[in-house]
């Protein structure tokens, strides 16, 4: 009997998951979901980032349960993947903590990231800065081969990578030291209305598309995208806005830029915005009405979501044991 790899990825809980979550995470969770032994987590933890004056903790605890829908609504199949919050295992903070000493401070400080939010505006929170470390314990604690996340992320994965070999070498092999796994399309889906960005919960205003936009919505954002007055559909690194449209075009279709610039040669701009807002809304339609229906029942989401924590936590106690073990934690005789 082969052992299959184990695979492990969360999405921060900001109960509305955009397209740049799905295209560059959780669709490729889905369409392998069969091919690993896969812990998904909901990152509640992660989502306590803020400044403690911009968290409501009555919205936090619906975008909790609207992110576990979404999970669900997008084909993470509970009885085939471990799916759990992050908040319901302990573990992921002790061996943050655990983490911490091999963790420098220089190091979070480099992290891009971080520069970009703290350049965004002051008084930001400890926990910010510190996400990496608490990521790579999430990482670790559950022995993962795989990590796969969009483009954004690689720098973290690499960051746990070195954490867990500095660790090891220091205290003896307590980490498998995992690969980050990058999808060759959608990794790094930008803002419609800033290209130069990428598409985030956070960015204001149209240049977002949500899993749980309406069609009209949907139309609206893709019709009012941002591109230039060159009227070429091209995919071009001068022309980030039109570039990332035909992206977009072809990650949905399974295709490549260059069939979609082709197959739009000597047309404008509206006619390949229209066809891309078509196929937007028949990519998104089905997983709003899922999501919609799972939101009315939030008893049954906390049963499943119970369930994997149960088993989450097994795996990540060992872990965590084996890491308190190599620091000299543990029981004393
Ligand atoms: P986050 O929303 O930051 O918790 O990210 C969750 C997952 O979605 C990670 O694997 C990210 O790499 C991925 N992701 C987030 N934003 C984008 C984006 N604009 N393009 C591609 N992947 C993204």
């Amino acid at each position: 009997m082969t052992t299959k790899r184990r695979r492990l990825s969360g999405v921060r809980a900001t109960g509305r998951l955009h397209l740049g979550n799905y295209l560059g995470a959780l669709r490729q969770w889905v369409e392998q979901q069969e091919d690993a032994d896969n812990f998904f987590f909901i990152a509640d933890l992660h989502g306590l980032t803020d400044a403690a004056s911009e968290h409501d903790p009555v919205a936090f605890k619906h975008a909790r349960l609207s992110t576990a829908a979404m999970y669900l609504a997008v084909g993470i199949d509970p009885s085939v993947s471990t799916l759990f919050f992050q908040s319901d295992v302990p573990e992921h903070t002790d061996l943050m903590w655990f983490l911490s000493s091999v963790a420098k401070k220089g190091e979070l400080e480099r992290m891009t990231q971080w520069k970009d939010k703290k350049g965004k505006g002051g008084g930001a929170s400890s926990a910010l800065f510190f996400y990496p470390v608490l990521m790579a314990a999430d990482i670790l604690l559950y022995d993962a081969d795989e990590v796969p996340v969009g483009d954004d992320q690689r720098q973290h994965v690499e960051m746990a990578r070195d954490w867990a070999i500095r660790f090891n070498h220091h205290f003896g092999n307590a980490f498998i030291v995992p690969s980050a796994v990058i999808p060759p399309a959608g990794a790094r889906v930008m803002d419609l209305q800033r290209p130069n960005e990428k598409m985030s919960k956070s960015a204001k205003g149209e240049g977002t598309i949500y899993l749980d936009d309406s069609d009209d919505e949907v139309v609206r954002k893709i019709k009012r995208a941002v591109t230039d007055s060159a009227g070429v559909v091209a995919s071009d690194p001068e022309r980030p806005g039109i570039s990332n449209l035909v992206e977009l075009y072809a990650t949905i279709e399974n295709s490549t830029t260059e069939e979609v610039t082709n197959k739009y040669e000597g047309q404008g701009y509206g006619v390949f915005k229209q066809d891309l807002a078509d196929r937007m809304v028949e990519l998104v339609r089905p997983i709003r009405d899922r999501v919609e229906g799972l939101r009315d029942d939030p008893h049954e989401l906390h049963r499943q979501l119970s369930l994997g924590a149960d088993r989450a936590q097994s795996v990540a106690h060992a872990t965590a044991a084996r890491a308190a073990e190599a620091l000299g934690l543990g029981p004393i005789v």
